[in-house]
């Protein structure tokens, strides 16, 4: 029989608690160590859809990358939108188990996901580490190189569709070799991308002021600063999905089911462009 217990234990050789940035909540959420897990759901985010996903798959346990309670919670009543996903979680007889910011830093976590899922072969952490281990972000290289707007084909191609779209910052014709990734908010990065001389940095929820200045920056400093691609958040971790399936998979002897939920949770679901000429 395998427990909730016997799977969290896997997972913390994967991802070590001490990769964890200070202000992260990671962990069992809820549910007891000691219950029987047959299968797992693996998503991005705790939300109404992937716990109705979980329910109707019959899991015992859904492990996602965002906490659902990172910052401090004083209800988990029904009525409260955190309390409801918790009620339904605990009446359904599923744990709930968060693997954050040690999964961004951890090898095989996110971001060596997202570099592989884009095809790159990681020659480093983007943000090493103080001590020499692990690091945020990853940097990597391609097989061969290719100009900027192939390469953002690329991502819009290996990455799950969004109304986001991805978005690309930088002379289309470029030639592109080595790459900065950073899963999640990355523009905190910025430097790190450009001290490190890549190519392109590969991020998520980019704003205008980071970006602007990074771009403008660069022409007032005399260099050439990394292009930059800017995709949804939920694509650009949700590559930790199915690398955290095989890891429970090469983990867990015996017939444990995993699940990749494909339910998309990036908050925006709609896009649109311009299709009048102003009269
Ligand atoms: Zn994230």
């Amino acid at each position: 029989m395998t427990t909730v217990g016997d799977v969290i234990e896997v997972l913390e050789r994967a991802y070590p608690l001490e990769l964890a940035e200070s202000w992260d909540s990671i962990g069992l959420e809820c549910g007891d160590r000691a219950a029987r897990v047959d299968s797992v759901l693996i998503a991005v985010d705790p939300t109404e859809a992937t716990v109705a996903e979980a329910i109707a798959r019959g899991v015992q346990l859904l492990v996602t990358h965002h906490p659902l309670l990172l910052r401090g919670v004083h209800s988990v009543a029904f009525d409260t939108p955190k309390g409801r996903l918790l009620h339904k979680l605990i009446q359904s007889g599923i744990a709930l188990y968060s693997a954050h910011t040690n999964a961004d830093s951890a090898t095989g976590g996110v971001n060596d996901a997202l570099a592989a899922t884009l095809g790159l072969t990681v020659t480093g952490p983007l943000i090493p580490k103080a001590d020499g281990g692990q690091g945020l972000g990853r940097i990597g290289v391609l097989p061969a190189p290719e100009t900027l707007a192939a390469f953002v084909s690329r991502v819009a191609n290996r990455l799950p569709e969004t109304a986001w779209g991805v978005r690309g910052l930088g002379d289309p014709d470029r030639l592109i070799t080595r790459v900065a990734v950073m899963g999640g908010s990355g523009d905190s990065a910025l430097e790190n991308a450009v001290s490190a001389g890549v190519d392109v940095y590969v991020t998520a929820d980019l704003r205008h002021h980071p970006a602007l200045d990074h771009s403008v920056g660069g022409i007032a400093r005399g260099i050439e600063v990394p292009a930059l691609v800017d995709v949804a958040h939920w694509a650009s971790e949700w590559p930790f999905c199915a690398a955290t399936a095989n890891v429970i998979s090469a983990g867990i002897a015996g017939s444990l089911k995993t699940h990749v939920s494909t339910v998309c949770t990036d908050p925006w679901t709609i896009s649109a462009f311009k299709t009048e000429v102003a009269q």
